[in-house]
């Protein structure tokens, strides 16, 4: 039989129920666009769902829906399952960490009478594509005395908004001519936050002035920036794209595209066999590493935690045991093919919009460098229980062979011993301060976790 692939929107799909899935998914995306913010975004939905923090329970029953939030930055959600954990759970490991520019340390200051904060780039971006655009900030300080003040600033009509200025092109002959990764340099990436003098001060005046409004709206003073994660992201809210409204635009769909549907799947699962664990992480942009990334020890602590609340033996031997009978859908973004940039794609084993979820057998760059290689066999179960569910699915590999490459957070996930492969959305101007979706494929990757997590 021959095999051809079709655009979903070619098949039996109820357009209604995509496009009411993708509000959700919008209203996501305006709210978190920060780790912290999607870890508290995801408790507040899990706990409308009846989700309880793991801490709150003496023993664990079948049934039973439970969370577990490491360091504000990353979550773990589980439904208990019918089997034991020695028997294997089924994962969904998505990325709540995106892009952005960090505030330094030390970000603060005036030059040429305008007050500027000074930031550090965090993930693979285009420099360029930040310059000229309205910015938000978002964040928490903490204060000498302890105290947490929260700020998000940029993203309601109503507020202030920040930018990076760019060089006239009367006057950017000279910029011009540089490379596309020196036009703006990481030192140039300075946000414009005020230019108006305090009348008492003689030096710094705009700066001081600007430390005066900081002072008396949020309670901070220019030591508090030490003590803080400020992030700058863009400040424009997800919005549908297209006459047809079949896209939806946002910063950061790399990778809520995952990480909403991931949650929304395990939300929705009451009752399975093996035990549903959905996992939103940190740091994917810059490695994993750290306590809050793939490559930590939390999942396993989690796990060892819902053993002995299960009154299965909390041992080492068991918790290798239940890695090594798992499996792991890898739920990160991939590249959809972009007619407007042909030439690093390969047609017939690229990812494409309205195709359903993508698969990636390996990822890597160069000899597969950097990849888990899913097994055949994890390719074939996975192939069954798609197709047998109706989900739209295709593979994809990100573009030729030696035009780049990249990876996700399922080689760290596949070094415990878990069966996994990388599942999840294909996406237009991936790392861009405004990424493109289709409604379909966001649809898709919550059936398709759903099915993975209720089989
Ligand atoms: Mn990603
Ligand atoms: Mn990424």
């Amino acid at each position: 039989m021959k095999y051809e692939l079709k655009n979903g929107w070619t098949k039996d799909i109820d357009k209604e129920i995509v496009f009411k899935f993708s509000e959700g998914y919008k209203d996501f995306l305006t709210q978190c666009k920060t780790e912290r913010e999607s870890v508290s975004e995801a408790v507040r939905l899990a706990e409308e769902c009846g989700f309880k923090p793991l801490e709150s329970f003496d023993t664990l029953k079948e049934g039973d829906k439970v969370y577990a939030v490491n360091k504000l930055r990353s979550v773990m959600l589980a439904v208990i399952g019918s089997e034991q954990l020695t028997n294997g759970v089924n994962i969904v490991g998505a990325h709540i960490d995106a892009p952005r520019l960090d505030l330094k340390p030390n970000p603060l200051y005036e030059d040429g009478e305008m007050a500027f904060l000074k930031t550090h780039y965090y993930g693979g971006i285009k420099k360029y594509q930040w310059s000229a655009i309205p910015l938000a900030l978002h964040g928490v300080v903490i204060t000498k005395d302890g105290e947490t003040v929260n700020i998000r600033i940029g993203d309601e009509n109503d507020d202030v908004t920040f930018v990076i200025t760019d060089l006239l092109p009367h006057l950017a002959g000279e910029q011009m001519k540089k490379s596309a990764s020196e036009i703006i340099e990481g030192e140039q990436l300075n946000i414009l936050i005020g230019a108006m003098p305090s009348p008492d001060e003689e030096k710094e005046a705009v700066k001081e002035n600007i430390l005066a409004i900081l002072n008396e709206k949020y309670g901070i003073c220019e030591e508090d920036f030490l003590s803080a994660e400020l992030q700058i992201v863009p400040a424009a809210n997800a919005k549908d794209v297209g006459f047809d409204r079949s896209l939806i635009g946002s910063y950061a769909h790399d990778d809520r595209v995952c990480a909403y549907p991931s949650l929304m799947a395990i939300l929705t699962t009451e009752a399975c066999d093996k035990t549903a664990v959905c996992i939103l992480t940190d740091k994917e942009e810059v490695g994993s590493m750290g306590n809050t990334g793939a490559k930590s020890d939390f999942m396993k602590l989690v796990l060892l935690e819902i053993m002995d609340k299960t009154g299965e033996s909390a041992t080492e031997l068991n918790l290798l045991r239940c890695l090594d009978r798992s499996f792991c859908l890898s739920a990160d973004v991939n590249a959809a093919f972009d007619p407007n940039f042909p030439s690093p794609y390969e047609k017939r084993n690229s990812g494409k919009l309205n195709y359903g979820v993508a698969i990636s057998k390996y990822t890597g760059a160069r000899g597969k460098s950097g990849s888990s290689d899913a097994s055949a066999e994890l390719m074939g179960k996975i192939r069954t229980l798609f197709n047998q569910s109706g989900v739209l699915w295709h593979v994809s590999e990100l573009g030729k062979v030696d035009a780049g490459g990249g990876g996700t957070i399922a080689q760290y996930v596949a070094n415990l011993g878990v069966e996994t492969v990388d599942c999840g959305v294909p996406i237009l101007s991936m790392h861009a301060p405004f990424e493109v979706a289709s409604k379909l494929d966001v649809y898709m990757a919550y059936k398709a976790f759903h099915v993975f997590f209720n089989n």
